[in-house]
């Protein structure tokens, strides 16, 4: 499979924190790959050097080939990369309907992002029958799905997603986890999850790197490192 994501060496930091030393991954096109790591390891800041909110202090970020390093974020979701952030950041005095709207902003299609509301409704069925309620009144996981299916308004080819299971039951993030494989699947949409929950990411990706203090530790097909005792132990709870 072609690589659509690439990361080769990649560094980035906060003053004199450096959170992220030199890693390299790949993601290829139509594939789910998973970040693992814990509290602190560096996944949200390898998301938003991807995105274009924290700067790469070295190292180089390809996207179909060629060079995004440098780009502004908005230039990155115009290539056809979107973030979901960890965390619940719906507009919350907006109305889910507002919200899908603004996930659309740098499209001028108005057929296809009426369309696209109605894909997305169709995934994600709740969303329909709340569609005039103010985000903010949603539950956590409605917002999550709601924050999911925002960024997938600017039809992107690759979603990068943030914790998705942040906070949720165990059967919430079971569906919403469904829901993304389907999109995955039927959309053909590619995908980069952080987790903290390794055994979800590992269940539903085929490759994951696992990262520690802003270096990639270990990677592998992800039912290989499923199986892994060390991995197990450290990440699985087993
Ligand atoms: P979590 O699962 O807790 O979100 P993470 O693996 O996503 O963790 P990052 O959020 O990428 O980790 O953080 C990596 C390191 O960078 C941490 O040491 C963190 O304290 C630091 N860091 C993150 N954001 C900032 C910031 N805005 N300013 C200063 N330091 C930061």
């Amino acid at each position: 499979m072609a690589e659509l994501l690439e990361l080769a060496g990649v560094s980035a930091g906060y003053g004199r924190i450096e959170a992220l030393s030199g890693i390299s991954l790949n993601v290829p096109e139509g594939g789910i790959v998973a970040l693992l790591g814990a509290n602190g390891a560096g996944k949200s800041t390898t998301l938003n050097v991807i995105s274009g909110i924290v700067p790469a202090s070295a190292g180089e970020v390809r996207f179909r080939g060629q060079s995004i390093t440098r780009l502004r974020s908005d230039q990155v979701v115009a290539r056809g990369i979107s973030q979901v952030p960890e965390g619940r950041e719906v507009f919350r005095d907006m109305s889910v309907e507002e919200n899908l709207v603004i996930g659309a902003q740098l499209r001028s299609d108005r057929a296809g992002i009426a369309r696209d509301i109605a894909v997305m409704t169709g995934y994600f069925p709740i969303l329909a029958t709340r569609f005039r309620q103010m985000a903010g009144t949603l539950s956590g996981g409605e917002q999550q799905m709601l924050l999911i299916a925002r960024a997938l308004m600017a039809r992107p080819s690759l979603l990068l997603l943030d914790e998705p299971s942040l906070g949720l039951a165990p059967l919430l993030v079971k569906q919403i986890f469904d829901i993304v494989v389907a999109l995955h699947r039927e959309q053909n949409l590619t995908l980069l999850i952080v987790e903290q929950n390794a055994a979800v990411a590992l269940a539903v990706s085929q490759y994951a790197y696992i990262l520690e203090n802003g270096e990639i530790v270990a990677e592998g097909a992800s039912a290989t490192l499923a199986k892994d005792d060390a991995i197990r132990r450290a990440y699985l709870g087993a």
